[in-house]
Parts: C-alpha cells; sequence; structure tokens
C-alpha cells in the first residue's frame, strides 16, 4: 500500500514506543510488551488497521500484534488505537521476512492475512505471503493448535495460496470462494475487503492448521 510520505511519521511512531516498536526492541520479548500471558493473535500487513482495531475492541482478552513495513501506513493504525484507547495492540514496524526472529517458537494462536499483495510476476513469487519460507515461518511461531487465516480478492494469489497450503501439508478447516455470498456476522472487512467487494469482486477465504 503506498501512501504519501510523512515526514512525521517516525516521530510519531517512535514517540508512541509503549503501542508501537520501531526498532526490535522486544524481539524475543512479545509478552513482557503486554505485561500478561493473554493469547497472542497478528495481523501481518495491517493496512490502515480497520480489522486488527476491531477485533482489539471485540476481544480485550485477546493481544493483538499489528505488523506493518510501512511506516507512513503504519501510523494509521496507531491513530485508530489511541482513538479507541486501545491497550490490547502492539504495532511492529517491521519485515515478515522475519517473523521467525521476532516471535518465539510457539508463542503465537492465530495469523491473519488480509488482501495481501499478489505479486503477479512469476520472478516475484518468493514474495508472496503465502509462499513457502513464509509457511515455515508461521509453523514455527504457531502453537500446534494455532491457525492461519487468509483473505483475499484475487483469484490468483488465492489458487497459489491452495497450491502453496496443500504442498506445505497444511489441515484445511475451509476454503471459501465467495465470502460475502452469505456473509457470518463475525466476519470484519477489511479496508481493501469494502473496497474490492463493492466493485462486485468475490473474496475468498482459506482457514488452515499446521
Ligand atoms: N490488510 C489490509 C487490508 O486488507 O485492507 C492492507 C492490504 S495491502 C494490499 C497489503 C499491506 O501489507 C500493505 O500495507 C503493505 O505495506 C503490507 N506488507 C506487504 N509486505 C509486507 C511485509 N513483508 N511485512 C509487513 N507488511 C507487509
Amino acid at each position: 500500500m503506498r501512501m504519501r510520505n510523512k515526514p512525521w511519521a517516525m516521530d510519531y511512531l517512535t514517540e508512541n514506543s509503549h503501542i508501537v516498536d520501531v526498532d526490535g526492541t522486544y524481539k524475543t520479548k512479545i509478552k513482557e510488551y503486554f505485561g500478561n500471558d493473554n493469547d497472542i493473535h497478528i495481523e501481518v500487513g495491517t493496512g490502515m488497521g480497520q480489522f486488527i482495531t476491531t477485533l482489539a475492541k471485540q476481544n480485550p482478552h485477546i493481544n493483538y500484534v499489528g505488523i506493518e513495513i510501512e511506516k507512513n501506513v503504519l501510523i494509521r493504525v496507531l491513530e485508530k488505537v489511541l482513538e479507541e484507547g486501545l491497550t490490547n495492540v502492539r504495532l511492529l514496524l517491521y519485515d515478515a521476512n522475519l517473523l521467525d526472529e521476532y516471535f518465539n517458537k510457539d508463542e503465537v494462536s492465530k495469523i491473519y492475512l488480509n488482501f495481501s499483495d499478489p505479486w503477479p510476476k512469476n520472478r516475484h513469487e518468493k514474495r508472496r505471503l503465502t509462499y513457502k519460507s513464509f509457511l515455515k515461518q508461521y509453523k514455527s511461531i504457531l502453537k500446534d493448535d494455532g491457525v492461519l487465516q487468509f483473505k483475499t480478492d484475487n483469484r490468483g494469489l488465492f489458487e497459489y495460496s491452495l497450491v502453496s497450503l496443500n504442498n506445505f501439508k497444511t489441515e484445511f478447516l475451509e476454503v471459501n470462494l465467495d465470502l460475502h455470498a452469505d456473509e457470518d456476522e463475525d466476519n470484519i472487512r477489511t479496508e481493501y475487503e469494502e473496497k474490492f467487494s463493492q466493485k462486485g469482486f468475490n473474496i475468498y477465504k482459506i482457514v488452515v492448521k499446521f
């Protein structure tokens, strides 16, 4: 997601270091950051944060970690966390390529991937968040009964992810080819989900266990 550069973004994130980790201070110590032992759910590529902040409001006893590589995007999530006074969210300005360096083994209960960048060119396959190197990291940081939930509007990325997850021998708990046809009231729409659904795109969803 591209946003106009905001020269003050880094200062704003750093000033709120009780919520945002910009330099890996809490690497391998995320529990200390929250100060409790509640379950940890993470979203990789939060975008502007509608999804994670809505979930966090609904589930105050779950700890949510939003991971976003773009500082000009992450400030929008921080604004929402501050506005809502959410105490169960932490944000990482971080590249998901190095997820297993940040979290300990078997530490996370749920991982959300929402409308991840599709990287349609073959030569960019390794950047897709359902490429096998990412799956290996998710498996490592997830608890044994932990799950990965993936939503996309992109048919190509959906099909690619089905194959990649299948090759990785994950157990499929849900595969939905038209999530909004009979939308569960507990489905939380992301900003991209709203946009692409309004344009008439199908929304796909996959849930797996490793
Ligand atoms: N999840 C949001 C939604 O559904 O509205 C945003 C979707 S947007 C297409 C994908 C987001 O993932 C962007 O904000 C991008 O900066 C972020 N992203 C992409 N690769 C990433 C990575 N390796 N680590 C962390 N964030 C990443």
